[in-house]
């Protein structure tokens, strides 16, 4: 479905496993100055779904540096916690429409059969048709097909994926019951009328998987836009637990210079000394064509 007006709304949606790393502030960055350029709003949502991975104090320290780096946000912040009925909703519908099965298998099971894809093991389909009951262990999967769901991403171009054969079916629900991050993410970006995600690269897998679920649900498409990667010295994306390269909230500019320079983009200049200088200027300078296409 297309959107039928022009209205521009981001997000920048950090999951609070941890305070605000570099490579967090790089996608954050890029996504409130694209807002900025094109006049539109940005929303802050904190994604904290995915309880047992959450740290307490997390969400307030990401909130506390958001606003030491001078990021303001339209509206109040949401809370992917507060909006579990929503998704159980969804999940009905789903249901309802005999778009997702109950899925019996555990992981090991899953391990022993399946191949590796390009975001996690490639689901056999072993619980397809089976018409396994809900119980309190079991997970409910979206069913997949071989069309073709593509997009064009804003940095790295044109994209492609057969669901079927690159993931198979995925997961909604897990089986601790939590919603699964693929369809929450859809839900809340359909609640909060996004037209536009800038985000890390690490969800340029998932992609596929979140326009064909919005596509089932009827949703409006969205744009999306991924940020390169900040990697650490052996390789791996920065993740929260990672000390390298901690933001702090006390020499914002530094911080957010860096990241900046990250992005690819034309350097600020030297008499830039506050954040709100900064963000006027960036705003000024943005150029997404200028952001590195850099895939780990
Ligand atoms: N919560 C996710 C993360 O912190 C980002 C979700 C998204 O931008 O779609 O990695």
């Amino acid at each position: 479905m297309r959107r039928s007006n022009n209205q521009y709304i981001g997000r920048f949606a950090p999951s609070p496993s941890g305070g605000l790393h570099f490579g967090s502030l790089v996608s954050a960055i890029a996504s409130y100055v694209d807002a900025r350029q094109h006049f539109g709003q940005w929303i802050l949502r904190i994604d904290d779904i995915d309880q047992p991975r959450t740290k307490s104090g997390a969400a307030e320290s990401i909130i506390h540096t958001l606003n030491a780096f001078g990021f303001k946000w339209n509206n109040s912040i949401q809370w992917q916690s507060e909006r579990i009925s929503q998704y159980e909703q969804v999940i009905q519908e789903l249901k309802d429409r005999n778009a997702v099965y109950i899925c019996a298998c555990s992981r090991k099971e899953i391990s022993k059969i399946a191949a590796s894809g390009v975001d996690g093991m490639i689901y056999p389909g072993t619980c397809r048709d089976q018409g396994h009951k809900e119980n309190s262990s079991r997970a409910i999967r979206i069913r997949t097909n071989s069309e073709r769901i593509y997009f064009s991403d804003r940095v790295f171009g044109h994209f492609e994926q057969n669901l079927e054969t690159l993931s198979g079916d995925f997961i909604i629900r897990r089986a601790d019951k939590i919603t699964a991050y693929q369809l929450a993410v859809v839900v809340d970006d359909y609640l909060d009328q996004v037209s536009h995600v800038v985000r890390g690269a690490d969800l340029l897998m998932s992609t596929c998987k979140q326009i064909y679920l919005g596509g089932l649900l009827g949703y409006p498409t969205l744009d999306f836009a991924h940020t390169p990667l900040v990697i650490n010295k052996s390789g791996k994306k920065l993740s929260k637990s990672d000390r390298a390269f901690p933001v702090n909230p006390d020499t914002p500019l530094t911080a957010l210079i860096a990241a900046w320079r990250f992005l690819g983009q034309q350097d600020i200049t030297p008499h830039v000394q506050t954040v709100e200088e900064f963000w006027d200027e960036a705003t000024t300078k943005w150029s997404i064509q200028k952001v590195p296409a850099d895939y780990p």
